[in-house]
């Protein structure tokens, strides 16, 4: 693909106004009826873009080359129970991302990924097994969601929990964040966008100080220090006490509860004596926290506790007041569950 192509996706309405009167010689107005062929009627060419003069749509099209048409969809899988769909995504030098469609009673959430692969390390995430390739930027994640953001079947939830560090890509996420609450592309809530991290401080005060009211999850998995640097490399730069002070400025700056994650990994974190260290940690704290029994990675030999455990560890947190909820599985079955997302593939090409 020639990299000069001028990619109109990722543009809010103003700024491809802006872009129709330097670059095309044209009124504002038609870069708002741009805005409208991308984000609300699903053009899927500038051919179909029949308000605009014909040979505006010819220099667009010219302009564009290759780019309108990305990404390619690879595949497309859709669970046993339909309730959930995984795409794979190929993007102009050939990346290859995954995006999860989630249908829930409350509506469509798209789990979003923010980087090719991941640098960070979690021993349990199958994203980071070939670390991180390149960032990727807020077009190539907004037609994550427009992928499945159709008319008839809107997408009203964006989680943004996919492969990568969205704090490692901090300026891109979150211009992409501003343009799903744009009223001209999709008009999100900032109450339905979630932004998932492995705890970067810099990152969740940066964020904080952005009156962008977003829902911030932490990965903590783990209520001490030695446990939590097993699982999570970060944590040797970031210790737990680090962590929950970042999120507690950011619960008390924006009045948002913030939600920990909690993958649970048999024998590794899931005692009842661990439940009960959570609990005193998260005292005090504006906080939820929501156990995903961990999806098993065989090389490792981590397995999930039974649900019965997984119970317990709930009551124990419950009785001492902590709000806590356990993670529904979504599409196991097309390994688009919480860290399979895309090693499958990898692991695929590596064979041949
Ligand atoms: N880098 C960000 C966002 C991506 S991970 C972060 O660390 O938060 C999204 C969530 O999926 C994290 O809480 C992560 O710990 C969890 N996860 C990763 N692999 C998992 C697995 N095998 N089973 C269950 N949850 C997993």
């Amino acid at each position: 693909m020639d990299m000069n192509n001028l990619d109109f996706w990722g543009r809010s309405p103003q700024e491809l106004a802006d872009l129709m009167k330097a670059r095309f010689k044209q009124p504002a107005f038609r870069g708002r009826q741009l805005a409208e062929w991308l984000y609300k009627r699903g053009a899927a060419s500038f051919a179909d873009m029949t308000n605009l003069p014909q040979g505006l749509r010819e220099a667009l099209r010219e302009a564009a080359g290759m780019t309108f048409a990305l990404p390619v969809v690879v595949a497309n899988l859709v669970s046993n129970d339909r309730q959930t769909e995984k795409a794979l995504l190929q993007l102009a030098d050939g990346a290859e991302i995954e995006t999860v469609l989630m249908r829930q009673s409350y509506g469509n959430s798209v789990c979003v990924s923010s980087q090719v692969g991941c640098a960070m390390g979690c021993a349990f995430c199958a994203s980071t097994k070939g670390g991180c390739q390149r960032n990727l930027s807020r077009g190539e994640m907004l037609r994550q969601v427009f992928h499945f953001h159709k008319e008839h079947a809107p997408v009203s939830r964006v989680v943004i929990m996919g492969s990568g560090e969205p704090m490692l890509n901090y300026d891109e996420v979150l211009a992409f964040i501003r343009l799903l609450h744009d009223p001209g592309v999709i008009g999100m809530s900032y109450r339905h966008i979630t932004l998932s991290t492995c705890g970067l401080v810099d990152g969740i005060d940066r964020l904080a100080a952005e009156g962008v009211p977003i829902n911030l999850a932490i990965s903590l998995h783990a209520s001490d220090d030695e446990t939590r640097s097993k699982l999570m490399p970060v944590n040797l730069r970031h210790p737990i006490s680090q962590v929950l002070a970042a999120a507690k400025r950011y619960a008390d700056k924006t009045g948002r509860r913030v939600t920990y994650e909690y993958t649970m990994i048999e024998g590794i974190n899931s005692s009842l004596q661990q439940a009960d260290a959570l609990a005193g940690l998260m005292a005090g704290h504006l906080s939820h926290v929501n156990l995903i029994p961990v999806n098993p990675i065989r090389e490792k030999g981590f397995y999930p506790p039974t649900a019965a455990a997984v119970r317990s560890f709930a009551e124990a947190l419950e009785k001492k007041g902590i709000p806590v909820s356990v993670r529904k599985t979504m599409g196991d079955d097309i390994a688009a569950a919480c860290g399979q997302l895309r090693a499958q593939r990898l692991d695929t090409a590596a064979r041949h």
